[in-house]
């Protein structure tokens, strides 16, 4: 990383919504040479052509380890490498402990936590080879549960604890580790809720406050990955104003 992305390679998942589109788009403003994976590959398409710069569409299912290292072996080989990894795609599938459908909780944790692991797995042998650097979209809910969160939590505190392993394993080779925090960001993300009253609750938050848009949390994955090489912004908590 230096303080200009130009023609450096990158690679964010869950680029098809929300944030990984608008940080995705940011990047590729800066000069980046973006890959962008997730399933729905007609949402990453149009990416593709808006985005002021290349961008190569990834189809990716990051809870299937073939498919994260085909996307990693992808990149490499249509950009001749990797710099930087954006892990945010994620799933938040709110709802009580007592009674909840655990196939969502398999799939929060496959997704979100065990999924962020097989990118990271699969691309930092190449991260290493560039000095490179990891963005971790976790959340507030990875710094504190709450009633209807637990097990979206879970993954996220687990996000954070192995990103601080990860910190300590490479950082003395470069590589440098980014936790980004966001609180309340206007995207798909409430929509899968399956519980109405979660649902419900998601929506009311959104509607009482002015929310943070994707692009905010786009600015700050810049400011983290344009730092000069020996400033590592290890950790960015961000909240709307409005969120208590
Ligand atoms: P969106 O729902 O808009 O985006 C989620 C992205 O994850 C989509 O691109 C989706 O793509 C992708 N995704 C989901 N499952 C998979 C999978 N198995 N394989 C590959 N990609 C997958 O929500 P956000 O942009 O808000 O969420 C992005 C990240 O930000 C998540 O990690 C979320 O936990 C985190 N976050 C969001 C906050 C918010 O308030 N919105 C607050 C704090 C953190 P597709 O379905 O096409 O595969």
């Amino acid at each position: 990383m230096s303080s200009t992305l130009d023609g450096r390679v990158v690679l964010v998942t869950g680029a098809s919504s929300g944030i990984g589109e608008a940080t995705a788009l940011a990047l590729s403003a800066e000069g980046a040479r973006v890959a962008v994976g997730a399933r729905r590959a007609d949402r990453l398409a149009s990416l593709a052509r808006k985005a002021p710069g290349e961008v190569l569409a990834l189809e990716l299912d990051v809870t299937d380890q073939e498919s994260v290292r085909a996307a990693v072996a992808a990149t490499v080989e249509h950009f001749g490498g990797l710099d930087i990894l954006v892990n945010s795609a994620g799933v938040m599938l709110a709802g009580p402990i007592a009674g909840a459908d655990t196939a969502e909780w398999t799939r929060m944790v496959e997704t979100n936590l065990l999924g962020s692991m097989y990118t990271v797995h699969a691309a930092l042998p190449y991260l290493l080879e560039r000095r490179g650097a990891v963005v971790q979209v976790s959340s507030t809910s990875g710094r504190t549960a709450s009633a209807g969160n637990g097990v979206y939590a879970a993954t996220k505190f687990g996000v954070t604890a192995f990103s601080e392993a990860l910190r300590q394993e490479v950082t003395a080779q470069g590589v440098r580790v980014v936790v980004i925090e966001p609180g309340f960001v206007a995207t798909e993300l409430a929509d899968h809720i399956t519980d109405p009253a979660m649902q419900a609750a998601a929506k009311n938050i959104g509607a009482s406050m002015r929310t943070l848009q994707p692009e905010d949390i786009a600015d700050a994955v810049v400011y983290a990955v344009t730092q000069p090489e020996h400033v590592a912004v290890n950790e960015i908590l961000i909240r709307p104003t409005d969120q208590t």
